[in-house]
């Protein structure tokens, strides 16, 4: 195989990227949670996944607000970290855009560090029944 000098070299070979990938990330931002496989997201949650999206194609919270946004993912209402068992129970799941995934994920550690886990599902349902600081900016 003759090699352009101008080209640049692959940067790693087929077999080993998803692993160096991997590295790569966790040296980024030193919190790489693993590939959703690693995570547990197997066969199964992708058909569920897939399933509730076609239910609820647009994001929950957006609609809450009188917005039309597309679902970026399905949440899981009371995460599975702290409820494995509700890991693929339909009413524990919500269809949400990424921006609002994000702002649920900062009430779900406020509802984990003052021991309020059981109110996320009244609290993603209901904006007007959220702390304060996580109500929908008029
Ligand atoms: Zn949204």
């Amino acid at each position: 195989m003759t090699v352009n000098k101008n080209s640049r070299p692959p940067r790693f070979k087929l077999f080993q990227a998803p692993a160096a990938i991997a590295i790569q990330k966790m040296n980024k931002t030193g919190n790489y949670r693993g590939s959703p496989r690693d995570r547990g997201y197997d066969a199964k949650w992708d058909r569920l996944s897939i399933a509730f999206r076609k239910r609820h194609p647009c994001c929950l919270w957006c609609e809450q607000i009188d917005r039309d946004t597309l679902t970026d993912l399905v949440d899981h209402i009371i995460p599975v970290v702290d409820r494995p068992d509700l890991k693929h129970t339909w009413s524990n799941l919500m269809a949400l855009c990424r921006h609002h995934h994000a702002q649920k994920g900062v009430m779900e550690v406020y509802a984990r560090e003052n021991g309020l886990l059981g109110m996320l599902p009244e609290w993603c349902r209901d904006p007007e029944k959220r702390p304060f600081q996580f109500r929908p900016v008029a």
